[in-house]
Order: C-alpha cells, then sequence, then structure tokens
C-alpha cells in the first residue's frame, strides 16, 4: 500500500516512492506515474482533480491493453500530417500533461516548430508559472500562457478562458491533452482543427476534437513526433482528406469489445 497523505512531506514522496516500489513489481511503470502526478501536486503544478483525471485515464488504458492500438496510429498520423499543413501550431499544456510528458511535448515542439503554451481549467499565475518552469527545464525555448494570457475564447468563463493571443488565440491548430470538454467544444467551434489526445473514446473532449487521439499522453506525443518526421508535405493533405473522426472513434469502440470478447473467452477456455 502506497500512503502519500497530505501529512507527508514532499520530500517523504521521494523516499517512500524509491523504498515501496521495487524493480520487479509488474506495474512499476503505472506506480511510478501516480507518484508523479502527487510530486506535481506538491509542486503546485497538478491539482488534486488532475489526479482523479488520470484514474479515469488508468481505467481506459487498461481496457486498450495499455498500448497504441491501430485506430490511435491512425490518428496520431493525422495530428502529425496537420503540423505539416497549419500556419499557426499551437501544443496547449496543462498540469498533467506537463508532468508525464514534458520531455515529449517539448520535442514535438523542436520538431515541428509548434509554440507551446500553458492554458489551465484552474488557472493562477503561479501555477501557470510552475508549469512554464517545468517546460523550461526540460529545453524548452519559450512558453506562452503565464503573463500573456490576455485574449479570451468565447464560451468558457473567467479564467478559464484566458489564453495568449500569440498562441492559441492566433492558432489555426491546437494539439491538447487530459482536457475537459468544454475547452474542446469552445475552440472547435471558433474554427479551429483541434487534436485531442485522451483515453476516453466516449468523453466529450474525444467526441468533439477534429482528431480524437485515444492513447496515453506520453505514447501519443511520441508517436505523432516519429510520424511527422518520417512525412512529406504531400502525403500529409492525402493523410487529413481521407481521414474520419467518427470513424476513429467507431473503431476504437470495436477494438475494445473485441479485446474483450477474447479476453473473456480465453477466460471461460482456461476454466474448462
Ligand atoms: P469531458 O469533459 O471531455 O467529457 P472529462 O470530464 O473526463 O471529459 P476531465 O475530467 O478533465 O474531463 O478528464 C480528462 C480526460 O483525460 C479523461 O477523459 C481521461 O480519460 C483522460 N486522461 C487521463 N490521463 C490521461 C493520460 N495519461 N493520457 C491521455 N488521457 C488521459
Amino acid at each position: 500500500m502506497i500512503h502519500v497523505g497530505p501529512s507527508v512531506s514532499r520530500k517523504c514522496c521521494f523516499e517512500l516512492r524509491e523504498w515501496i516500489i521495487p524493480e520487479s513489481h509488474p506495474r512499476r511503470e503505472s506506480l511510478l506515474e501516480r507518484e508523479k502526478l502527487v510530486e506535481g501536486m506538491c509542486d503546485g503544478v497538478v491539482v488534486p482533480q488532475g489526479l482523479i483525471a488520470h484514474g479515469r485515464g488508468e481505467c481506459f488504458d487498461y481496457l486498450l491493453g495499455e498500448t497504441s492500438i491501430p485506430p490511435a496510429l491512425e490518428a496520431e498520423r493525422a495530428a502529425a500530417a496537420m503540423f505539416h499543413l497549419a500556419k499557426h501550431p499551437v501544443i496547449s499544456v496543462n498540469g498533467n500533461v506537463a508532468v508525464l510528458a514534458a520531455r515529449e511535448v517539448v520535442e514535438l515542439s523542436e520538431a515541428t516548430g509548434a509554440l507551446i503554451e500553458v492554458n489551465l481549467f484552474y488557472r493562477t499565475r503561479e501555477r501557470a508559472k510552475a508549469i512554464a518552469d517545468l517546460l523550461y527545464a526540460h529545453g524548452a525555448r519559450q512558453v506562452l500562457g503565464v503573463d500573456d494570457a490576455t485574449a479570451r475564447i468565447p464560451g468558457l468563463d473567467s479564467m478559464r478562458g484566458l489564453v495568449s493571443p500569440n498562441g492559441i488565440y492566433k492558432a489555426d491548430y491546437v494539439l491538447l491533452g487530459i482536457e475537459d470538454g468544454d475547452r474542446t467544444e469552445a475552440l472547435v467551434r471558433i474554427g479551429k482543427t483541434v487534436a485531442a489526445i485522451d483515453l476516453n473514446p466516449l468523453s466529450r473532449t474525444s467526441l468533439a476534437a477534429s482528431i480524437p487521439i485515444v492513447d496515453h499522453i506520453k505514447r501519443a506525443l511520441t508517436n505523432i513526433k516519429r510520424y511527422y518526421e518520417s512525412m512529406s508535405r504531400e502525403e500529409a493533405s492525402r493523410v487529413i482528406n481521407s481521414f474520419n473522426p467518427r470513424k476513429v472513434i467507431a473503431d476504437t469502440l470495436l477494438y475494445i469489445r473485441n479485446r474483450l470478447e477474447t479476453l473473456a473467452r480465453q477466460l471461460m477456455y482456461d476454466y474448462r
């Protein structure tokens, strides 16, 4: 049992992690990821609600087999293609994304030339700065959305709607992850192409996104970069012209159904 409660100091978080999760633990990676998020909360990067969102994601990742399934790869190829075609692409980063995949965000930004912007549901300047600092520590050269979030996305109330006029406000293409449905819907409504990384194929985000990517944030960003680097502009146009977001969601649901059916049959076979 891992106990990291509010009475445990940040230093203790690290000690407990090393001490309690042995190298041989079959779910070590997953548990380390949880610990990173708890640390992120101690550092003011992640909010408690982010931990709940992560748990929901983990559940869907189990159903997918913790791998990038074929419909996800198809969507990741389309997300990569959009980086070739967009004039002003932006990668939107929140606390969970920064903690789980800061390195992958920076590498994708470097490869594609996309800007990075901190964009938060629960926004405070301190939190935005802490996220930007984490990205800088991983090699980011510029992070928008800390002191320059002065423009507003219509349809998002109060602090939630604030974005940088030189980033998301101006963007024709936004790649985001682990995000709530309101923001995705609002960005699509004002005409942006939105690629959304979300392990839940039935979330409002996945259903509203122009390019729904049902995959873990880290795997998805790595795959998008790989596809981007091996694709020409002509190929990118072909990929986007034949991409259908509804089919990707439908294929994902069918994949999960088939996988569960196979697993159930195996269990019944072993039982006999
Ligand atoms: P919506 O508002 O879109 O219906 P929601 O209420 O679930 O969705 P949030 O609570 O903000 O929105 O959750 C964010 C989403 O991120 C969840 O659907 C969850 O499955 C997903 N998620 C969590 N962790 C990861 C991860 N590591 N990689 C990708 N997606 C993740």
